[in-house]
């Protein structure tokens, strides 16, 4: 039985079981596919400036956070996706796709980058239409549309233009809600915006090959012919798997007290799953908190009831 069972191994997940090592509490951290991540899965190649980390990769940064964690001794399971949380007499069972494991408690720290929202247009199936985008240098002299105003599409589109892509970028208004800085590095790169424009369809015999876009303010359709798609408009919660447990939800996240506790006692929740920005800084943070509530939660010091 370990005191907790950490479902996520992302910098929330993996900056809870680092902090919950130093207050000698044992846990185990599960991630259904490798520890890192968004920052492995949804962008390795991508420099990021993480405070004190000026243009860091994805990946060089997951593997600090890893590293960090396999050196206080935190145990790390990949490739195992946790199924169904079930209470015990004491603690909680954590079942996996390949295993069992006991905890006092339970963190959440799944993310929500695993599951891009779709556009649910016509033609979405096609072959050549991407969520993610693995290789910026995989597409050189392709032609490619990206769709959104984020983060996400406006950083993916600057590394597939910079990369030697012809990109376009599809955004339904008429500005951008990405941080300035990633907007000023699009703006200097050649690729073309179309403002106010949306996706109709998708057209294409098995691949797609071309997509029919509609300017949301004047009506007008027009045609674009393309090799790949990127679709970068987000991230949904899971939310079936928190509601089969039983986890009150707060509009689209799981909803904590101010110790990053669920309405189940004994199960807490951080990171990208929680209300408010979504930032490793704000992942880190959590697990940092979440840490001293568990402590607190399991042992009653006599400092817990002051704070
Ligand atoms: P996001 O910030 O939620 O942006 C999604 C974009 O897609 C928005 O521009 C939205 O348009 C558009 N959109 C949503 N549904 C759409 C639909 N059905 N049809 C057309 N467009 C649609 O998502 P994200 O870019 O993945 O970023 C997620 C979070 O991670 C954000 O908080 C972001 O700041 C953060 N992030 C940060 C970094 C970074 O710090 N470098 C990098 C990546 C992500 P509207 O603007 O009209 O709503």
């Amino acid at each position: 039985m370990y005191d907790i069972v950490i479902i996520g191994a992302g910098p929330a997940g993996l900056s809870a079981a680092v902090n919950t090592s130093f207050l000698k509490l044992t846990s185990v951290v599960i991630d259904d596919t490798q520890a890192g991540g968004a920052l492995i899965q949804a962008y390795p190649w991508k420099k990021v400036d993480y405070f004190g980390f000026y243009e860091v990769s994805g990946k060089e940064l997951a593997e600090i956070f890893v590293e960090h964690a396999r050196k206080n001794g935190v145990e790390i399971i990949e490739g195992e996706e946790a199924l169904d949380i079930k209470k015990l007499d004491e603690g909680f069972e954590v079942i996996t796709t390949k295993n069992s494991y006991k905890g006092k408690t339970v963190v959440l720290a799944t993310g929500i980058i695993g599951t891009p929202r779709h556009l649910n247009v016509k033609g979405e199936d096609l072959e050549g239409i991407y969520y993610y985008l693995k290789d910026p240098e995989g597409y050189r002299g392709k032609k490619v549309l990206v769709v959104g105003g984020g983060d996400s599409a406006v950083e993916n589109a600057t590394a597939l233009s910079l990369n030697g892509a012809e990109v376009y970028v599809a955004h339904r208004r008429d500005e951008f809600r990405a941080m300035v800085k990633n907007q000023e590095r699009l703006f200097k790169t050649n690729a073309k915006i179309f403002w106010n424009t949306e996706v109709k369809e998708f057209v294409g015999n098995k691949k797609v090959e071309e997509v029919i876009l509609f300017n949301n303010k004047t009506g007008e359709e027009f045609e674009l012919e393309v090799d790949n798609v990127f679709i970068f408009i987000g991230s949904v919660l899971k939310k079936e798997f928190f509601q089969r447990l039983g986890i009150e939800m707060e509009g689209n996240f799981v909803k904590v007290n101010k110790d990053f506790m669920t309405n189940i006692p004994g199960v807490f929740a951080i990171g990208d799953i929680t209300p408010g920005i979504k930032r490793i800084s704000k992942a880190v943070y959590e697990g940092e908190a979440v840490a001293f509530s568990i402590f607190k939660f399991l042992k009653n010091p006599y400092w817990g009831k002051n704070d």
